[in-house]
C-alpha cells in the first residue's frame, strides 16, 4: 500500500469480497518504504540497533496501515476493526527481528467475524510471553497472513503482491516466462529458499505445515474486477501433485546471481575436517549452501563450498585466520559465480532430468563448477557471465515457454 489512494482501493476490494458473503480478515504490511525508513531511523541513533527496541520501532509501520485501512472501510459504510498482533492473540518466541509464531488465540477475532465485522490485523508482528513486541523478519506479513488463515481454518489465504503470480522463471530474464496457475507447496518452498522474492520462505513452510491453500495474486488489478475472475487469478499453491500425464517434469528455473565459492586446498583428510572448516564459518553467522569434498590424494583433500556473495570477504578472512590450524596449503575463492536450479516434483517420476540439464548446458558451452540435488531440485554453480544464457537455454529445453 503506497498511498492513501491505494488504501482506499484495498478497502474497495475488501468490501467487494465481504459483500459477496465472505468473512474477511485482512493482514496489511506497512506502507511501501516505511519499514526501511523506520529501520534507517533506528540506525541513526544506534548503528547496531538493540533488537527489542528495533522491533518496537519497526512494528509501527503496520500499525498505521491497519488503522488507515479500518478507517477507509468505515468511511464506505463497512463495519471494520483493526488490531495489533498482540491484540489479535499472536504469540511468538523472543527472537526479536526474526521471531517465530508459536500460537494464535483467535477468540477475539472470531467474535468480531461472527458479528459481521471485517477484521484487520497488523502483519509482521506479535508478542512474546513477557509481553514484548516482536517482528517476524523482513517480508513477515506473508507469514502472519498464512498463520492467521491457518488458525481460523480459512478457505484460502490470498496474498496480494506486486507480481501477478509465480512464474516459470523471472520474466525479466526470459520474456517467454509463463505464469503458473498452480504450483505444489514443495516446489514453492524450493523456489522461495532459492531466492524467489515472491513469498517469505517461512510463510510457505507455514502453508505446508497447516495445509493452508494460498494464492499469490496481483494487488495492481482493478479492485472492482469480477470476483470470480479475481478468485481464480494468480498462482495457487496446492498440496496434491497432479497425477495427470500433462504435469510438466520441471515447473520452474530459479537462479541466484550473488553466490561466491571458496576452496580450501590441501587439508589433511581426517575426521573433523568439514567441521573445522565450516564451524568457524557458522560461528561468524555465515550461511553455507553447496558443499563438496574431493576424493583425497595422498591423505590430502580439497574442500569447496558456496556462500552468499555478501559474506564472501568475511568468510575468506575467517578461513585465512584458520589456515594454519587446518593444515591447509591455500584458500582460494571466486566471487563471480551464480547458481541456476531446475525445480519440479515431476523429477520424482522421471529419469534423465539431470542429464538433460547437463546436456543443455554443455551444448551452450557452459562449464559446471558444482552440482547439488534434492528430490525435486537440481542446482548447478556456473560462471556468472553465463547465468542468463543458462536460464534461457534451460527454460527452453524443459518446454516452459508460453503455450
Ligand atoms: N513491513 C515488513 C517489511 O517490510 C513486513 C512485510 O512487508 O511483509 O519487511
Ligand atoms: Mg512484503
Amino acid at each position: 500500500m503506497g498511498s492513501t489512494e491505494r488504501i482506499k482501493n484495498v478497502a474497495a476490494r475488501v468490501a467487494k469480497w465481504h459483500d459477496a458473503g465472505h468473512q474477511i480478515v485482512v493482514v496489511p504490511s506497512a506502507m511501501s518504504g516505511e519499514t526501511n525508513r523506520l529501520i534507517a531511523l533506528a540506525k541513526e541513533i544506534m548503528p547496531q540497533p538493540d533488537p527489542r527496541e528495533l522491533d518496537m520501532i519497526a512494528s509501527t509501520g503496520e500499525q498505521v496501515s491497519v488503522g488507515l485501512l479500518a478507517m477507509a472501510l468505515l468511511a464506505i459504510g463497512k463495519d471494520a476493526v483493526s488490531y495489533t498482533g498482540w491484540q489479535a492473540g499472536i504469540r511468538t518466541d523472543s527472537a526479536f527481528t526474526k521471531a517465530r509464531i508459536q500460537s494464535i488465540d483467535d477468540t477475539r477475532v472470531r467474535g468480531d467475524l461472527d458479528a459481521g465485522k471485517i477484521v484487520i490485523i497488523t502483519g509482521f508482528q506479535g508478542m512474546d510471553e513477557d509481553g514484548n513486541i516482536s517482528t517476524l523478519g523482513r517480508g513477515g506479513s506473508d507469514t502472519s497472513a498464512v498463520a492467521i488463515a491457518a488458525a481460523l481454518k480459512a478457505d484460502e489465504c490470498l496474498i496480494y503482491t506486486d507480481v501477478d503470480g509465480v512464474y516459470t522463471t523471472d520474466p525479466r530474464v526470459v520474456t517467454e516466462a509463463r505464469r503458473l496457475q498452480k504450483i505444489t507447496f514443495e516446489e514453492m518452498l524450493e523456489l522461495a529458499s532459492l531466492g524467489s522474492k515472491v513469498l517469505q520462505t517461512r510463510s510457505v513452510e507455514f502453508a505446508g505445515n497447516y495445509q493452508v491453500p494460498t494464492r499469490v495474486l496481483s494487488s495492481l488489478t482493478d479492485p472492482l474486477m469480477d470476483l470470480a475472475e479475481e478468485a481464480s487469478s494468480g498462482t495457487l499453491i496446492s498440496f496434491e501433485e497432479e497425477s495427470n500425464m500433462e504435469q510438466a517434469v520441471i515447473s520452474g528455473i530459479a537462479f541466484n546471481r550473488d553466490e561466491a565459492k571458496i576452496t580450501v586446498l590441501g587439508v589433511p583428510d581426517k575426521p573433523g575436517v568439514a567441521f573445522h572448516i565450516l564451524g568457524p564459518i557458522a560461528d561468524a553467522n555465515i550461511e553455507v549452501d553447496m558443499i563438496i569434498q574431493n576424493q583425497s590424494v595422498d591423505g590430502k583433500t580439497d574442500f569447496t563450498f558456496t556462500v552468499s556473495r555478501n559474506d564472501y570477504v568475511k568468510a575468506m578472512n575467517v578461513l585465512e585466520g584458520q589456515k594454519e590450524s587446518l593444515g591447509a596449503t591455500k584458500v582460494i575463492g571466486d566471487a563471480k559465480v551464480s547458481k541456476v536450479s531446475a525445480v519440479g516434483v515431476g523429477m520424482r517420476s522421471h529419469v534423465g532430468v539431470a542429464s538433460q540439464m547437463f546436456r543443455t548446458l554443455s551444448e551452450e558451452g557452459i562449464n559446471i563448477l558444482m552440482i547439488s540435488t534434492s528430490e525435486i531440485k537440481i542446482s548447478v554453480l556456473i560462471d556468472e557471465k553465463y547465468m542468463e544464457l543458462a536460464v534461457r537455454a534451460l527454460h527452453k529445453a524443459f518446454n516452459l515457454e508460453q503455450a
